[in-house]
Order: C-alpha cells, then sequence, then structure tokens
C-alpha cells in the first residue's frame, strides 16, 4: 500500500525511511574549516579515548591528519556558522562524585552511540552516588533487556515517593476525594510529576543520547534553577521505550557510520534487518497503545497509570525542523479542548523561548496532531498529562552528520542539543505552573464525571473469547468494567452492528463500561463506533482535493492532513456484540458487581473443559471440535504437526445427533495413533478447547455425517514468510507475531534470493506480506516468477496482502486474472482521478473499473461475508466490519471466490472517505478474493488482518487460509 503522506516518523508502519532532505532552511550550522577541524577534533578524541588517554602530541598529530582527511575527501565547502556551539555542560557547578556521561563514556555526546548495556553501566554508577535519583526496573523486552522507569527529584520528594503516587491517585479520581480543605491541600504541597519518554523508535538516536544528558543535568546541577525545579516536581524518565530497536541500530550504526555527511553514503541506509524504529516484533510502539500488544508497551502504561503524571513530553527525531507543540489539528474530540490547549501552548511558549535564545528555527502547529488515541502524546492527554511529542532533526539516520540541501551540516550533536534544552525547559516550566497544572489536573477528572455520558455494553454470548481480550484490554488501559447480574432494559441502544436506537435487553452476565468515570474519556475513544469528525478538518481537505485536481499533471500536489487512521472503535474491531446508549444509569433493574470480572478472569466462556479435564475422553469412533476460535485453530495446527491426521469439510456435517459448523475437526480413531484420546485430552485442557466424541459415523438427520465423501484430511502447514526487500517491516512483524505468538504456528522467514526449487519443494503456504507493489515487481525475475507460478499451480498456496496483492494482480505478473480498481487509469493520470464519471455504481463495468479510488487514511467498511468459502470458516454472521485503508481495491474475480465484497447502500461505519469517490469506487468491490490456480490457491488480502493487533476480529481469515488452504485442491467441490 501507498504511503500516506506525512505520517508520524515519515514511516507510518510502512516500508522504507523517508528522509527529511527538506529545502534551504536557516539553521545554524558549523561551517567551513573551523567546523571540520571541530568534528576531525571530536573524532580524533574518540579514538584517543579507547588508546591512549594523556598523550598531547599524538592527539594533535591525529587532529591534523583527520582535519586534513576529511578536506582531502571533498567536503563541500559551506558559509562560515555563527560560530555558536552548544555547551552541554553550562548548568554548573557540578557534583563532583557522579562522573559526566563523556568521561564515563570516554567520547563527546553525539561523537559515538551509546549502546544500552553501556548506559545500564553508567546508571548503576549513579545510582551508588546520585542521592537524587530512584531506579526503578519496569519490564522485560523481548530481547530480554530491563525496562527503567527514573524518578528524579529532591532527596526530600524521593523519600515520600509513596505519598505522592497516593496523593496523585487520590487527585485522579473526585469520588474517593471530594473537594474541601484535604484537596486543597494537596494541590498546594505535593510535586508535580513530569513523565519524559526517550527513543520510542529506537534508530531516533538523538533522542536516547538526550535522555542520557538530561539524567546528569537533573542529578548532578546545583544550578539553582535545577535544583529549585526538583524541589516542586517528580521527574520520570523513560530513558528508552525501545531499547531492543535502539540496541539493533546503534551497533550497526557504531560499526558503519563513518561521519559522512553526503547523503548518498552507506551510514544513511539503515538495512531492511536493522529498522531501530521498530522493536523486536518489527511493531511500531508509537502506534500500539490502542491494543497494547507488546512488552514494552504494556510495562510503560502499567507505569504511568500508577504514577499519574501531569506532563509528558515524548521525544522523537527526526522532522526537518524541530517540533513541539501546539499540535496540529485535529485533536481528539474527547479531549476538554480549552483545557488541554491552554497547557500544550503554555509549554509550547516556553520552549519556543528556550530555542529563541539558541536562534534555533522550530515549528508548531503542523503535522502532528493528537486524534489517534495509539500514540503517547494523545494517550497521556485522554488519561489527564499534558501530552506532547518533541522531534528533533540531527541524529537517527542522518547519522552523526547529515548535509543539508542548502549545504549546512546538521550534526547528531545538534539534535540531542535541541531535546535536552526542550525537555530542561519542560521540567522548570511544570514546576513553575505546578499548582496551577494539578488543579487543571483535577478538573480533567472532575469534568469526565459531571458531564453526560455513554454507557457501553459488551454481550459474550456469541464472542466470549473476544469480549474477555477486550474487557482484559480496558482494564489494561486504567478503564473500570462492570458486570451486569440482571437483564438490562434500555429504551435507546444502538445496535455497533445495526440498527440505530432502538429497545433492547441486554443479557445477565454482559459487561458494562459507563464513561461516567475519572477514565471515561478514553473509554470513550476507544470504545465509540465513531470518532467525530472535525467538520472544519474534513472541509479543509476536500479543498485541498479539488485545488490538487485543479493542477496540471506534472504539477506539485499539496500533502492531505492525515497524519494516521481515521478509525479503530474496538468493539468492531474485535467483533464484539456491543450496544451504546446515553439513558441514566438502570437503578433498579441491575446491580453492578464492584470488580467486574469473576474470579477466573475469563467471562462468558463455561463451555470449557477444565473441570473434567483429567478424565479421559470418552471411547468412540472419532473425536471432533469445533473450528470455533483461535485456540482450536492452535490445537489444529499441533495436532498436525505432531503427526495426528485430521479430516475436514467446508460444509457443516452431523456427527451421530450433533450438528457441527463447517470447518470442524475430525480425528479418527482407526487412522491415528493409539493415544489419541490421551493427547487430545491434554492439548484440549491446555487450549481450553471442548472435544467430543462420536460413537457412531451415522449421522442422525438428512445431513451428511462425518464419514461423508465431502470430508478431506488436512495436510500440516509449512509456512514462510517473505522477508528483506521488498517486503514492508511492519506488515512482516505482525505475520510473524500473530502466527508464531498467537497460533503456535512455525513459520520459516525467508528472502527472495533463497526462494529456491529446494524450499518451493518443502513449503506449502507463503506468505507475502504489504509492501510496495512497484518494489515487489522490480525485485521478482522472470524466472523467479516462473517458479512462484509453478509452485501455486502445483498446490501451493500463496497468500498476498495489501501492496503484495497488488504485485499478484498486476497484468505482468501473470498470477492471477484479478485487477485493481482503477488499475487502467494509474498509468494516465490526466483525468481518471477526478472522479467525473462516477455515480452510477451500476455500470460499473466499463466507467467503474476505470474509476481510480482516492488513497484513504484508514476507515472502518462494512463487508459482505461469503459463507460458501473455507476463508470464512468461523464467521457465522453476513457483515464483518473491515479496517481499509490505502486505494488498493479489487474488482470482483469472475475466475475466483469473492470473499469478502462492499455491497449496499451504507459502506462506511467510521473514519474519513472521500466525497463522491470512496464509497462509489468501493461499493462492488472485492476485499478478499481466493483465486483456485491450477493445483493451489492464490489469496488476496486489500487489507492487512489484525492490523495493529487492533483488528483480531480478521485474524481468523489469515488461519483459515493457512489451516485450510493447502488441503483445498483435495476438495471434492
Ligand atoms: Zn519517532
Amino acid at each position: 500500500m501507498k504511503h500516506v503522506p506525512g505520517r508520524r516518523g515519515g514511516n507510518g508502519g510502512r516500508a522504507g525511511y523517508i528522509h527529511h532532505k527538506g529545502t534551504a532552511d536557516t539553521e545554524i550550522g558549523h561551517g567551513g574549516i573551523s567546523w571540520i577541524a571541530d568534528q576531525a577534533g571530536r573524532h580524533c578524541q574518540l579514538l584517543f579515548s579507547r588508546s591512549a588517554r594523556g598523550l598531547p602530541l599524538f592527539v594533535a598529530l591525529i587532529f591534523i591528519v583527520c582535519a586534513w582527511q576529511l578536506h582531502a575527501q571533498g567536503e563541500p565547502p559551506t558559509l562560515p556558522s555563527s560560530g555558536r556551539v552548544f555547551d552541554f555542560y553550562a548548568r554548573g557547578p557540578y557534583r563532583s562524585d557522579l562522573p559526566r556521561p563523556s568521561d564515563y563514556f570516554g567520547y563527546d555526546t553525539g561523537d559515538f552511540l551509546t549502546t544500552y548495556a553501556l548506559y545500564e553501566s553508567l546508571l548503576r554508577e549513579y545510582q551508588k552516588h546520585a542521592d537524587r535519583l530512584r531506579v526503578f526496573a519496569i519490564g522485560k523486552t523481548p530481547e530480554h533487556r530491563t525496562q527503567y522507569l527514573l524518578a528524579v527529584s529532591s532527596p526530600g520528594n524521593l523519600a515520600h515517593l509513596d505519598d505522592i503516587k497516593r496523593q496523585l491517585s487520590d487527585l485522579a479520581d473526585p469520588r474517593k476525594l471530594k473537594a474541601g480543605p484535604d484537596l486543597d491541600q494537596i494541590v498546594q504541597n505535593v510535586p508535580i510529576v513530569v513523565w519524559l519518554s526517550y527513543s520510542i523508535h529506537g534508530s531516533e538516536s538523538a533522542a536516547f543520547e538526550a535522555g542520557i544528558q538530561v539524567l546528569y543535568q537533573l542529578i548532578a546541577s546545583d544550578d539553582a534553577a535545577i535544583t529549585a525545579a526538583l524541589e516542586h516536581s517528580v521527574v520520570l524518565i523513560n530513558p528508552c521505550q525501545n531499547p531492543d530497536g535502539h540496541e539493533r541500530f546503534a551497533t550497526w550504526y557504531n560499526a558503519h557510520g563513518a561521519g559522512r555527511s553526503e547523503p548518498y553514503a552507506f551510514e544513511h541506509q539503515e538495512p531492511w534487518s536493522i529498522t531501530g524504529r521498530l522493536n523486536h516484533n518489527f511493531f511500531d510502539l508509537n502506534r500500539d497503545l490502542i491494543s497494547l500488544s507488546q512488552p514494552e508497551s504494556q510495562a510503560a502504561t502499567r507505569a504511568f497509570l500508577e504514577w499519574h503524571p501531569q506532563v509528558l513530553a515524548d521525544h522523537h527525531g527526526q522532522t526537518r525542523e524541530y517540533f513541539f507543540p501546539p499540535p496540529a489539528q485535529p485533536i481528539n474530540p474527547n479531549l476538554p479542548e480549552e483545557n488541554a490547549l491552554k497547557w500544550l501552548d503554555t509549554f509550547g511558549k516556553s520552549n519556543a523561548a528556550a530555542f529563541d535564545k539558541q536562534a534555533w528555527p522550530y515549528f508548531v502547529r503542523e503535522r502532528f496532531d493528537l486524534f489517534y488515541p495509539g500514540y503517547w502524546d494523545s494517550w497521556s492527554s485522554l488519561h489527564g498529562a499534558t501530552g506532547m511529542t518533541y522531534e528533533t532533526d540531527g541524529g537517527g539516520p542522518l547519522g552523526y552528520r547529515w548535509r543539508r540541501d542548502d549545504g549546512t551540516i546538521l550534526t547528531l550533536r545538534d539534535g540531542i542539543a535541541k531535546h535536552v534544552t526542550a525537555s530542561i525547559a519542560t521540567v522548570i516550566t511544570a514546576a513553575a505552573n505546578r499548582e496551577a497544572r494539578l488543579r487543571d489536573y483535577r478538573d480533567f477528572f472532575e469534568s469526565t464525571l459531571s458531564e453526560p455520558k455513554r454507557k457501553f455494553y459488551l454481550v459474550p454470548d456469541q464472542n466470549p473469547d473476544g469480549v474477555a481480550d477486550l474487557v482484559t484490554l480496558l482494564r489494561s488501559q486504567g478503564i473500570e468494567v462492570s458486570r451486569s447480574n440482571a437483564d438490562i432494559k434500555l429504551l435507546k441502544a444502538t445496535d455497533y452492528f445495526g440498527d440505530g436506537p432502538g429497545e433492547r435487553t441486554i443479557p445477565a452476565r454482559s459487561f458494562i463500561v459507563d464513561a461516567a468515570q475519572p477514565y471515561g474519556r478514553i473509554a470513550t475513544a476507544l470504545l465509540e463506533p465513531e470518532v467525530p469528525e472535525d467538520s472544519a478538518f474534513v472541509l479543509r481537505q476536500e479543498s485541498l482535493r479539488k485545488a490538487n485536481e485543479a493542477k496540471g499533471t506534472q504539477e506539485m500536489k499539496q500533502d492531505y492532513e492525515f497524519y494516521d487512521v481515521t478509525a479503530w472503535s474496538l468493539p468492531l474491531a474485535m467483533g464484539v456484540e456491543a450496544y451504546y446508549s446515553d439513558e441514566p444509569s438502570p437503578i433498579g433493574t441491575t446491580q453492578f458487581s464492584s470488580t467486574g470480572l469473576d474470579a477466573t478472569g475469563t467471562p462468558g466462556n463455561q463451555n470449557s473443559p477444565g473441570d473434567s479435564a483429567e478424565s479421559l475422553i470418552e471411547p468412540g469412533v472419532a473425536c471432533t471440535f469445533e473450528p470455533s476460535s483461535t485456540q482450536a485453530m492452535r490445537m489444529a495446527i499441533q495436532l498436525l504437526r505432531q503427526g495426528y491426521r485430521i479430516d475436514t469439510c467446508n460444509d457443516s456435517i452431523c456427527a451421530a445427533a450433533a450438528d457441527l459448523p463447517r470447518g470442524t475437526f475430525i480425528l479418527w480413531d482407526e487412522r491415528n495413533p493409539a493415544n489419541l484420546r490421551e493427547t487430545l485430552t491434554k492439548l484440549a485442557r491446555e487450549n481450553e478447547v471442548p472435544v467430543q466424541s462420536v460413537r457412531t459415523s451415522f449421522p442422525a438427520d438428512g445431513n451428511r455425517g462425518i464419514g461423508s465423501e465431502s470430508v478431506f484430511p488436512l495436510k500440516s502447514p509449512k509456512v514462510a514468510v517473505l522477508a528483506d526487500d521488498p517486503v514492508g517491516q511492519t506488515s512482516y512483524g505482525l505475520v510473524r507475531y500473530i502466527l508464531e505468538k498467537k497460533c503456535a504456528i512455525e513459520v520459516v522467514p525467508v528472502a527472495l534470493a533463497s526462494l529456491t526449487r529446494d524450499a518451493y519443494d518443502e513449503i506449502n503456504v507463503l506468505i507475502f506480506p504489504d509492501g510496495e507493489a512497484s518494489r515487489y515487481k522490480k525485485a521478482f525475475d522472470e524466472s523467479q516468477l516462473n517458479e512462484l507460478r509453478d509452485w501455486v499451480n502445483h498446490g501451493g498456496v500463496l497468500i498476498c496482502i495489501g501492496g503484495a496483492s497488488e504485485f499478484a494482480a498486476d497484468p505482468e505478473t501473470k498470477l492471477v486474472p484479478d485487477r485493481i480498481i482503477g488499475s487502467e487509469a494509474k498509468s494516465d493520470t490526466s483525468t481518471a482521478d477526478t472522479g467525473q464519471k462516477t455515480d452510477r455504481s451500476g455500470s460499473r463495468k466499463k466507467e467503474g473499473t476505470d474509476r481510480r479510488p482516492f488513497e484513504i487514511p484508514g476507515a472502518i467498511v462494512n463487508a459482505h461475508v461469503n459463507r460458501n468459502n473455507f476463508l470464512t470458516i468461523g464467521y457465522e454472521s453476513d457483515t464483518l466490519p473491515l479496517f481499509v485503508e490505502g486505494d488498493i481495491f479489487f474488482q470482483r474475480s469472475e475466475t475466483g471466490s469473492n470473499v469478502l465484497t462492499f455491497e449496499g447502500d451504507k459502506l462506511k461505519v467510521s473514519g474519513f472517505f472521500w466525497q463522491g469517490n470512496t464509497e462509489q469506487v468501493l461499493r462492488g468491490s472485492s476485499a478478499l478474493i481466493d483465486e483456485p490456480t491450477q493445483g493451489g490457491h492464490v489469496i488476496l488480502f486489500s487489507f492487512e488482518p489484525g492490523f495493529r493487533m487492533i483488528w483480531n476480529s480478521t485474524v481468523r481469515l489469515l488461519l483459515n487460509a493457512i489451516v485450510y488452504g493447502p488441503s483445498q485442491g483435495q476438495s471434492t467441490e
């Protein structure tokens, strides 16, 4: 799929990293000979400090050689700089017992990338001597690194951290602490808590180095401004939100960084396998706060909820110039806008003053919005903090040095200096505004409880596992969930999947989220089916589109202002039956339990075999289990891998007297080892999957029985996933995470060059994750395509996602006859994208198929489910809300199966659609196609199943392709 312009960090979770080369700017650089000497000096110091300390003549020699070398290597002449060099140690006097980072490490700040391991050793040193520091281990990363939270404050405050935490917790809950003298006493005395987070994108090296400097300044400087600020604040430093990504990048860059500023130098091209932006699982952690899928997110949010910070600054890099708030529009409508913007403005202005003093450029109110709740800034804002993103310019893939378009040089050191300056200004401003900010923090929660608020009802009957997952997630977000003990009659309940307000009885044991609770704002932001759009913002995008349409074909188009997706409603994404109502609490008809979940923590599923687990499954001719959950799918895979033989059927069948759904797993005693029932008993208990014993193959009713001719054996899937270029890394990470971590399916990642005949002989499922179609096309040569076609024709199942599907549907690829809507028009940009031949969806054949869709940033669309295809096994409803982004929409297949299609009057459920384009182009198109080949299948997903682990409801489609796909060729259908 295509890159949506302007996404945070320039990547948005897609392949590639956008370098912000930019246009001419006025950044004060280090120019000319003096700068070269400065750089050479610092590099020399690096060499020197590792070998022979204290040899001045040797230093001077190296210095001269380095300077000469850099000069001889053709550094282009640049204008003389102002001569200003940022002094990291200007806030003295400093404590002598705490080593400066540069002394401890042996290199100056910005001259080398500090590894996490080295950082930890400095931290241990500080922990021994610093009286303003407490170190907390808050979690472990996937690569077993410890995650830290550092509390920095005056020794007096540090002695009472538990009291401070308790008081802030009370302040955040007006139900616990009413207005009165106790409240006033807290507001007048308790320190403000400021959370500074660094390097969530591990390759944003300036942020990590800045965190080290900020720690040193706060614990070692006796400057009056610092010590006074620490009397009134507790600063929480999350020194590295993504240690694994940081270490991967730092190790690579330290090995290859030559300090070359040329944009074409190798050190500016982070290899595919490095990409420090992402964590170990290739997830973007700054998109993860909706699903909290990653351990790093879980640890940090847990700590956040424990500490109740009032201010949060998340330090990134990079942009072309420094960014700090106020943010761009839109801001999430669940935020109290006036209160939030007031403080964003206050902190923005204090940063501005500090930057103006240095004559540093910066920008505000552009690009970085506060809309999607899965970033740290918006997530913390929806939890009551003043949440801010700071983006610096130097470092990251720009390395130690980067030559801007105007010839000036941007250094890592520049990027660090700016972050340090912003961090310190933030702490001082927070302390200076302590009482006013705390009062507004309290107001955030009071207004949440006092405003009339919605209630959300989650009904576990149809999807108990989905509801259990959602309830667990909401509680991890700090949200209170209660449970009804009796039926609740509502007069005006709106069904997420159906009709508008109407009478509805919510059954007993349903879960209720009342937005009138302290964290009601984040609860609403995550649960509401549709985020109200900012109408002025929407109008502006439509007028930008009109302006772009009026431009000549070769003229530069303006970017749209969407930063990220525009829809994420969790009940829709997790396939949970849900309702909402604005009716007041139905007192008298129900009671709410205080704790919500029952003792086991797993609501709804009363069919678990847990109790009778120890006794063997009763004897019979076969055992069956239904494919009704991810666990059941996982169990089928485990059995296949251990060599057990499983049959299935694409239709519903009858086992003795029981009707079983399509896709049911059947294990015959006659065809399996004698220990079948023992193994099944054990696995059923572990996976909590109910297993039935069947005593006869004779079906009790007219339906076909388990011995039917339409029953066929499943092949054990041997799955490979394409790795390396041209694959999009977050999509690759997501596929592996879903299969390996969630479903225990073994996967072989394989690079294209290794996808030879030997590999094809072994695998029967191959997954191409999302990636740019043009890169896919470029990567495959004709012989590789031939091998791929050959394998697919001989029974292989090729699963393509997003841009890989576009590649597969390219006429030149000759894999499938399917085509992308507007593909004919894409090469001719003259009129096709104006949408002139539009709104007659009925005559789609000629006009509609040529019509080019506009890229949408990410919306929820109702899809029609074709329940005659194996890919929809386990989906028993006719509709499925899908997350759709980009502009890859398929024409209906005339040869294969259109598994998910967009049909009907109203497609849009939630999010942004282009007027007169998106709905019209989508209608009649396919979102998921199963294209049978001679012996195998090509499965085309236009969307990403399991997107960001928010869209759990679509994971099952991918599992079905893997579990049932390889055996479909043998189906007698
Ligand atoms: Zn970032």
